[in-house]
C-alpha cells in the first residue's frame, strides 16, 4: 500500500509523533508526504519517505492526483482546524478526490491510527 502523510504546521509536531508510534506497521508501507512534511519524516524519524512539493505550492494536488490514479491507497492528513490556509482549495480538493475515489483519510491522530491500523487487512 502506498500511504501520504500530510500535517499543517501547528500538527508538524503531532504527526512526528504519530509515526514514530506508528514506524512499524507504517515501514511497510510505501510512504509520500508534502514537501516540509516529508523533510521532517526523513530526519526526525526512522521512516523514508517520498517528498512532494511543499502544500501551499501544490504538493496537495500533486498527492490528489496519485488518488486519482489509484497510486495512494490512504492519507493521514492532520489539518490544523483553527487557522486559515492559504491553499484551502487544494485541501478541498483533496478531500473531495478521495471521497470519489474512496480512498481513506484520516484528519486526527484517533481515526489515523484506525487508518493506519486497518489498511494492511483489506490486501
Ligand atoms: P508541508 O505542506 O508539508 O509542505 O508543510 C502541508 C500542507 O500545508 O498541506
Amino acid at each position: 500500500m502506498r500511504l501520504a502523510l500530510i500535517a499543517h504546521d501547528e500538527q508538524k509536531e503531532t504527526l512526528i509523533d504519530f509515526a514514530r508510534e506508528y514506524t512499524d506497521t507504517l515501514s511497510t508501507h510505501d510512504l509520500l508526504a508534502t514537501g516540509t512534511t516529508g523533510k521532517r519524516l526523513n530526519e526526525e524519524t526512522d521512516l523514508t519517505v517520498e517528498r512532494k512539493s511543499s502544500g501551499p505550492l501544490g504538493g496537495d494536488m500533486q498527492i490528489g492526483a496519485e488518488v486519482v490514479n489509484g497510486d495512494c491507497h490512504g492519507i493521514v492528513f492532520l489539518r490544523d482546524p483553527l487557522t486559515a490556509q492559504p491553499h484551502e482549495p487544494d485541501i478541498s480538493a483533496l478531500l473531495r478526490i478521495c471521497d470519489v475515489h474512496d480512498v481513506p483519510l484520516a484528519t486526527n491522530p484517533t481515526s489515523a491510527s484506525y487508518l493506519v491500523e486497518g489498511i494492511g487487512l483489506g490486501e
